[in-house]
């Protein structure tokens, strides 16, 4: 948990640096540590950077139409890269551009050496899919710190919070302290969340 009273991660500068348009397209040059955020569309990944960066900016930019899909780059402070993935797995889209995303994205994972970890969205109310349980698979087999958020925990009342969240660590076998439960609706898990993240980003590569 976060210690009370102290806000693990004040925003001060945000700025969009660009994005990604295509599997090994321009990215920002820079040494910065950086983390990604990665779920499939709808998760509530926009409704969670607001809250996170304390911002509206950040999640605006990434909604513009034709940065939807692009790997989005924001500079936070001059401390570290948040790199917004696009969300996958729509199911209405059309499967040719379904599977547009996975070499862009895999692609972004394998070539960032500065890249410290990954926070990955899942919706408590569904059950993880393929290609979330691709993403893990990915990640681990590259050993990339992975921190799983749970939206939309306001959803539930506090003992199926903590069924559902149960559920999901059981089923994904994650690790207790790996999980986030959050809702971008009450605020909750905001600060463990940035208090998760400053870990990693501040952590040896
Ligand atoms: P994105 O596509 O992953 O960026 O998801 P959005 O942030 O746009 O959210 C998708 C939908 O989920 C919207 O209708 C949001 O209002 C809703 N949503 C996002 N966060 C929460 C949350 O914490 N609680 C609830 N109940 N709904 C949420």
């Amino acid at each position: 948990m976060a210690a009370p009273g102290r806000d693990p991660l004040i925003v001060k500068e945000l700025e969009f640096l660009g994005g990604m348009a295509s599997a090994g397209g321009w990215r920002p040059e820079t040494t910065l540590p950086e983390v990604a955020f990665a779920g499939r569309s709808n998760v509530g990944k926009s409704s969670l950077l607001n809250v996170l960066l304390r911002r509206k900016s950040a999640a605006r930019v990434s909604r513009t139409p034709g940065r939807t899909r692009e790997i989005n780059f924001f500079r936070v402070n001059d401390a570290f890269l948040l790199v917004d993935l696009p969300g996958y797995g729509y199911a209405r889209v059309a499967k040719e551009r379904k599977a547009e995303w996975r070499p862009m994205i895999e692609g972004y994972l394998s070539t960032s050496p500065h890249l410290r970890g990954l926070v990955l969205l899942l919706d408590a109310r569904r059950d993880p899919s393929d290609d979330d349980r691709a993403m893990l698979e990915f990640l681990a087999e590259r050993e990339t710190p992975v921190l799983v958020a749970i939206t939309k925990m306001d959803k539930f009342g506090t003992q199926a919070g903590r069924d559902r969240v149960a559920a999901i660590v059981a089923t994904l076998e994650l690790e207790a302290d790996q999980v986030i439960p959050v809702s971008a609706h009450t605020g909750m898990g905001r600060d463990d969340l940035a208090t998760a993240l400053m870990q990693i980003i501040e952590s040896a590569p």
